[in-house]
């Protein structure tokens, strides 16, 4: 976030402007002494002494003791307070829900698992309901919903999940009338590149598009630092591109788009060409059996042609890779896919491109779906 300086006066409007940055500058920075916020934030120190009474005696600051200092008297650091409020996140799955309660620092502070025996809304949002009951303490910013497919923020719905055979599930009426928060719902994919763009691998990149290679195919883009949703919501739908429009059906009702030939459904055809299962597919291949290595090293290089493309269009400085399929058996398969990408994007497009592999994993999910509730926390009031 970019932090302006501190404005002088006494209204309420620059009151909470100026809180709004020490806050933020403990978040970025701290621990910090209040003669470093003073010269930060280029408020007068009786000033700053003022308002970082007010922020102690709410809670949302502490003091943290005393740093070694080498000469004098050493000043007293203060820092966040980063469970002075939290935000429930939450992921949908096709069998079971995920959900943790995360504190102002994005860090995970508990989580919960519920299966469920068939995704219909019904289910679902019993155990959304159930997650959310067992994580409720303290004081709560609000919820948000990370779901596969394509969604509706602004509505709080998801239009489409081909993997949960949805249309037009309305998740935040009902979430926000059972428990009287803000409800936040987002595309799972983008869920993880807030998260990565935040905390994780994409902090460095103002413009990085987010991959997940697991049993489908996604991506979230980050433009200029800001997630690109597109018009409706449905950006970043990357493994709905096309590879080859004579290839098999996708669950979305296409024929040939490029998650079928690079996510866990190309392996599990390759498996059962074979006889047998993904699992020992990865096996056999780190074993050195060649028709293995060969299904691996085929996802990676259809996956390598998507890269192309993307990295064609949108001249990202970075390319953040995770999902499920990644952690497990990257190894075997990204070398092939950067290989193709180095080699054939325009113009030689994709020398500077940094490919990076995700840091946050499936919490990474909970996180991003929470992000929006602590960004609104720390946003600097306009004035
Ligand atoms: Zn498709």
């Amino acid at each position: 976030m970019e932090i302006k300086g501190a404005r002088k006066g006494n209204n309420d409007l620059l009151r909470h402007h100026n809180r709004a940055l020490i806050v933020n500058l403990l978040r970025d920075q701290g621990p910090l002494s209040r003669a470093e916020l003073s010269r930060l934030t280029g408020l007068a120190p009786s000033a700053l002494s003022r308002l970082s009474a007010a922020l102690i005696s709410e809670g949302l600051v502490r003091e943290l003791g005393k740093t070694p200092s080498p000469s004098g008297r050493p000043p007293i650091l203060l820092g966040l307070n980063p469970d002075y409020a939290s935000s429930i996140g939450l992921k949908i799955e096709a069998e079971r829900v995920l959900a943790a309660r995360v504190d102002l620092l994005g860090r995970v502070q508990e989580e919960v698992t519920v299966p469920f025996e068939d995704p219909a809304p019904v289910n679902v949002l019993s155990a959304l309901e159930e997650v959310v009951s067992q994580l409720l303490r303290g004081k709560v910013l609000g919820i948000g919903v990370a779901v596969s497919g394509f969604v509706d923020s602004v509505a709080g719905k998801c239009l489409f999940s081909p993997i949960l055979g949805w249309h037009e599930v309305d998740l935040s009426h009902p979430l926000s009338e059972r428990f009287g928060l803000e409800v936040h719902v987002e595309n799972d994919v983008n869920a993880l590149t807030l998260a990565e763009a935040r905390y994780g691998a994409g902090r460095d990149f103002p413009d990085f598009v987010c991959v997940t290679v697991g049993e489908g195919l996604g991506a979230g883009v980050v433009i200029g630092g800001r997630l690109y949703r597109g018009a409706f919501g449905g950006a970043g739908e990357f493994g709905h591109t096309l590879f080859d429009p004579r290839g098999p059906r996708c669950r979305c009702g296409e024929r040939g788009c490029l998650e079928v030939f690079s996510s866990d459904q190309f392996l599990r055809r390759k498996a059962r060409e074979l006889g047998s299962s993904v699992e020992e597919l990865s096996r056999r291949a780190r074993d050195g059996d060649s028709t293995a290595e060969a299904a691996f090293r085929e996802l990676g290089e259809h996956l390598g042609y998507g890269l192309k493309d993307l990295v064609n269009l949108l001249n990202p400085q970075a390319i953040v890779i995770g999902g499920e399929r990644t952690t497990s058996d990257g190894d075997l398969f990204l070398p092939f896919a950067e290989e193709v990408l180095r080699k054939h994007a325009f113009a030689g497009a994709a020398d500077r491109v940094r490919l990076v592999r995700a840091k946050l994993g499936e919490e990474g999910f909970l996180v991003g779906a929470a992000e929006v509730f602590v960004e609104n926390f720390f946003a600097v009031p306009l004035g």
